[in-house]
């Protein structure tokens, strides 16, 4: 009997993936605005990432959009509360768990003499998606480095990422936008002073 080397077929986020999710709800101009307007908006961003299978062809409800936006705001919720190292509400642990229990799961197959791994998919198309949303962020915090989750410095921004920099001390989500925001901010500063 052999084993298949891959999955049959792999619908997973990178964590970074996941995490710009999260930021599909956002500051703008200190307000939070959501990006996810229409229930085929989120379902459209998990097609995109392959998350989902495209022919998985039957409309999102608005049930299902509500039901993504309480996953999005509980992961936030535990991914905040470990940036901030304090307790996370355990209505949000709640819906995290909920959340991988209800998608896919892995599951061997024969294939003749060949064992292959493959995966039972959940009850419905959003179910898996939230599962897989929040797989990565989940493991991150089991045996990766919890620690290294951030909230982004820039106050009108508060992005959530993950530092992956050789000397963990990145601040801000973006050097480009955030980090020179800042830069730029301090220079007028410096400049005020001086004046
Ligand atoms: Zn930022």
């Amino acid at each position: 009997m052999s084993v298949g080397h891959m999955p049959d077929h792999d619908h997973g986020l990178s964590l970074e993936t996941a995490l710009e999710f999260l930021n599909t709800r956002e500051l703008d101009a200190g307000d939070l605005v959501d990006h996810l307007h229409r229930p085929s908006d989120a379902r459209a961003w998990f097609i995109e990432q392959g998350t989902l299978h495209g022919d998985a062809a039957e409309a999102w409800s608005d049930a299902d959009l509500a039901r993504v936006r309480v996953v999005r705001e509980a992961l936030r919720e535990v991914v905040d509360a470990v940036v901030e190292e304090r307790r996370p509400r355990p209505i949000a642990v709640d819906v995290v768990n909920a959340a991988l229990a209800s998608g896919a799961s892995t599951r061997l197959e024969l294939d003749g003499a060949t064992i292959k791994v493959g995966h039972r998919h959940g009850a419905a198309a959003v179910d898996d998606a939230l599962a897989t949303l929040a797989s990565p962020i989940v493991a991150e915090l089991a045996s990766g480095r919890p620690d290294r989750f951030r909230t982004c410095a820039n106050d009108t921004c508060r992005w959530t990422f993950f530092d992956t920099s050789p000397t963990g001390r990145r601040r801000w989500c973006d050097m480009r936008t955030c980090g020179n925001r800042a830069k730029a901010a301090r220079h007028r500063a410096r400049l005020a002073g001086v004046g």
